[in-house]
């Protein structure tokens, strides 16, 4: 994600956007900025660098006491550490401005390299599968090619949803347990159990060879609903059996099923029983709906199955 603050600056300083990056040239060098966790990061690839010009960044960064940064090839990345406030974009364009200054001026003629095979002709910023990257125009025909196959390759690749939606359902019943678990001692359904849903229901999807896709994702997150409002209804059902063996002693396993019968038909029966019920399920879906929400972006994310090389686009 791409914050307002390194967004308006990209949009100053005329640079384009993928999903979390500012990227382009200023001068004769390639800019990236993005956000990280409590950090700004700032990467700078120019056309050489040599030791004198390395000694010239950490002065630079020296003098406005920026500690963190790493070497790349001809590059650096920069990262501005933020503890209570965001740091200044003012000053992270300050120390941009002054190096791209610097270097080009030393070195008019030049361009930054290819990332792929270090030669410096023709080069220009591409995002694959949304990372920002200089290559050349050899190294963009060969990934394009490469890319093109790979998606073909998945295209090709067997996978049955509904195998794939049992596997989950299947794999995530042990989790019921830990629904019952919180719900008879912690007297509420935690979302905790809705996490692991997910986790056993993307082992089972997987076991059982489930297609991974977009549409895959999906089911996964499905089978998590359906085993909430299953989890809820077992557990629901357990509390009251305990209510029940209070009162009356259970000895044997008949007697066990009788009451697990008289229980079921109540749920069944009793409008009371299942507005209960129902308002407890209702409760665990707006308790674990951020996560199911969270997740489902994420694995839709991670799922996509075609690769993409796009130019980076505008930043509106
Ligand atoms: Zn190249």
């Amino acid at each position: 994600m791409l914050w307002p603050g390194i967004k308006k600056l990209g949009k100053e300083l005329n640079l384009k956007r993928t999903d979390s990056e500012v990227v382009g040239f200023i001068k004769n060098c390639f800019v990236k900025m993005y956000d990280g966790r409590n950090m700004k990061i700032m990467e700078l690839y120019v056309p050489e660098m040599d030791d004198d010009d390395k000694n010239y960044i950490i002065k630079k960064l020296e003098s406005r006491k920026i500690k963190r940064y790493e070497w790349c090839p001809n590059g650096v990345k920069v990262i501005f550490t933020e503890i209570f406030a965001p740091y200044s974009m003012k000053k992270i364009k300050e120390l941009l401005d002054e190096l791209i200054n610097y270097f080009s001026n030393k070195y008019p003629a030049q361009k930054p390299q290819c990332q792929h095979c270090g030669q410096h002709n023709e080069t220009d910023i591409y995002c694959i599968n949304d990372a920002s990257l200089l290559i050349c125009n050899d190294c963009h025909n060969k990934i394009k090619k490469t890319t093109h196959n790979e998606n073909l390759e998945q295209q090709n690749i067997k996978g049955n949803y509904l195998w794939g939606f049992i596997g989950a359902i299947l794999f995530a019943i042990p989790g019921i347990l830990l629904t019952v678990l919180f719900f008879v001692f912690l007297e509420s359904m935690a979302a905790v159990s809705a996490v692991i849903y997910i986790i056993l229901g993307t082992i089972g999807y997987k076991k059982f060879k489930g297609k991974i896709s977009p549409v895959g994702a999906v089911i996964i997150i499905i089978a998590g609903l359906i085993m909430v409002a299953a989890g809820i209804t077992i557990s629901y059902s357990v509390v009251i059996l305990r209510e029940i063996s209070k009162e009356l002693e259970i000895i044997n396993f008949d007697m066990f099923m009788d009451a697990v019968k008289i229980i079921s038909k109540a749920i069944l029966e009793m409008p009371e029983m299942q507005k209960e019920l129902l308002k407890n399920i209702i409760l665990s879906y707006i308790v674990s709906g951020f996560y199911f929400v969270y997740q489902l972006n994420k694995m839709v994310k991670e799922w996509k199955n075609q690769k993409s090389v796009d130019k980076p686009r505008e930043i509106v």
